[in-house]
């Protein structure tokens, strides 16, 4: 028996003392009290370090009654905030699996080899080109990171010097282009990787929100003319705020012609690809450098999954390799007899800025495995026709305003009364948005081009048709209950 007294074998019995409380949560019927009963339960939970420790049937216990029933409805039928969503079942299924039996992602073992295999079929599903090193990592924003920080790379080795070991040369300014409308973890990236935040520059968009090329290609060559240095170009292939695609075989083409590195930032959108009516917006992608992709958004894996794809390895490697250490050397075998005389297929703590990692690989690999190309097709076509099904309902409704044409699976509205001032408008529709999400009715909010909406995204494979509708319908009547101004 262990001396510390932890319990290592009572893995069946815990997991299923809790599927009760997991099925009744997972069927989203009991009122969420998770935010407005929040001194309750934080009250339960707000405790002091235990000394002595209260066992395993009192962490069981404080789950299944506590936090279980307190915890975040994401996936409830009808979510369509922000670009998340709970884990589908076989992801769920294959993260248990692997906290048990594959913590890690190293070594010759099935979850290793998961891994790259996973990698693979994404490269196969979203049809990224060949030579790519795949790498799993915690999201975007690091998928965003690992991709600029090749970009950077290349940039300094391109003239001569070695940005990992040396940092960036102080003697010229260095800039990554990319539209208006990029994730802000682009800004975040650039600071971290010594570009500078303020290095990033914000390309104007056309109506449509996609970068405009021409306005690209002139500040090219304003800052050529100056002496600035390209680091990448990158290209959103599905903006969070409206899921707008920029021309990116126009980038691809600009990026070839000055020989600049192209990112494609494709976390949320570039599983839209596989739509037939759209994929032609992301031919180029195949010539990018570089390409983040969110599993844990479209695909709906669990969180802490995305993934980034960068064609020259050895870059990649150069970029991110880590200072040998003897612990970490490896027993110089030849020939593999034990699980831990290899790292397994790929060295991926030399790729990227994690070392230890859990394989998640394993969820993208099961959840692919359940539904196929296809299964994820239908659903991203669905979620597609959710978006155009709101903007047909906002563009036949007097009272409604669509923000955008969608191009993926967000459609940016608002309820707009006759008469009301933008200010108004504004203050209305966050008062809608308020009271939508008190009754368990999750859109999120943002701003087109200055005016606040009320942005639905549809990711989550739980959402119907009903449940688009039924957000509509909410937004009328709320809107017409609450208008300033009678119309
Ligand atoms: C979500 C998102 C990110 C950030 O990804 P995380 O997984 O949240 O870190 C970056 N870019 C785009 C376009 C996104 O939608």
């Amino acid at each position: 028996m262990a001396t510390d007294r932890a319990e290592c074998s009572r893995i069946a019995e815990s997991v299923e003392a809790l599927l009760p409380a997991l099925e009744r949560f997972n069927r989203f019927e009991a009122p969420d009290r998770s935010g407005s009963g929040r001194q309750m339960w934080s009250a339960a939970l707000d405790q002091p370090l235990p000394q002595r420790g209260e066992g395993l049937d009192s962490v069981l216990s404080a789950l299944e009654q506590t936090i279980i029933p307190n915890g975040l409805r994401s996936g409830a039928p009808g979510f369509s905030g922000w670009v998340t969503t709970a884990p589908t079942t076989a992801g769920v299924a294959a993260m248990l699996a692997s906290s048990v039996a594959g913590a890690q992602r190293y070594w010759v073992q099935a979850f290793n080899a998961l891994e790259t295999l996973a990698l693979q079929w994404l490269i196969e599903l979203l049809d990224l080109g060949s030579g790519l090193q795949g790498l799993f990592l915690s999201g975007g924003s690091v998928a965003n990171l690992i991709g600029l920080g090749a970009a950077r790379q290349y940039a300094g080795e391109r003239v001569g010097c070695d940005p990992s070991r040396d940092g960036l040369p102080p003697d010229r300014r260095w800039r990554v282009y990319a539209s208006s409308e990029v994730h802000h973890c682009v800004f975040r990236a650039a600071g971290v990787l010594g570009i500078g935040r303020q290095n990033v520059e914000r390309i104007d968009v056309d109506d449509e929100l996609r970068v405009l090329p021409g306005a690209l290609e002139r500040a090219l060559e304003r800052d050529a003319r100056a002496g600035v240095a390209p680091i990448a170009i990158v290209a959103s292939a599905g903006t969070v705020n409206t899921g707008a695609v920029d021309p990116i075989s126009d980038l691809a083409r600009i990026a070839a012609e000055r020989g600049i590195w192209l990112h494609v930032d494709g976390a949320y959108g570039l599983f839209g690809r596989l739509d037939p009516r759209i994929a032609h917006l992301f031919e180029g992608v195949e010539r990018a450098q570089s390409i983040a992709v969110d599993p844990h958004k479209w695909l709906a894996a669990p969180p802490g999954c995305g993934a980034a794809f960068v064609r020259d390895r050895a870059l990649l490697e150069r970029a991110f390799t880590m200072e040998p250490a003897d612990y970490a050397e490896g027993a110089m075998v030849t020939e593999v007899r034990s699980t831990f005389d290899s790292p397994g297929d790929a060295s991926y703590h030399q790729l990227g800025v994690e070392m230890s990692a859990r394989p998640r690989g394993v969820t993208v690999w099961a959840i692919l495995k359940e539904i196929g190309a296809e299964g994820l097709r239908e659903r991203i076509v669905r979620h597609n026709d959710f978006a155009r099904h709101v903007a047909m309902r906002a563009g036949t409704d007097p009272r409604l305003e669509a923000l955008h044409e969608p191009t993926l699976s967000i459609c940016c509205f608002r309820y707009r009364p006759n008469g009301a001032s933008e200010v108004q408008i504004d203050r209305l529709n966050a008062d809608i948005a308020q009271r939508l999400r008190e009754e368990g009715i999750v859109p999120s909010t943002t701003r087109v081009r200055g005016t606040f909406a009320i942005r639905p995204c549809f990711i989550n494979p739980r959402t119907m048709r009903a449940d688009v509708d039924g957000l509509v319908d909410r937004v009328c009547a709320l809107g017409d209950a609450l208008a300033p101004v009678t119309r």
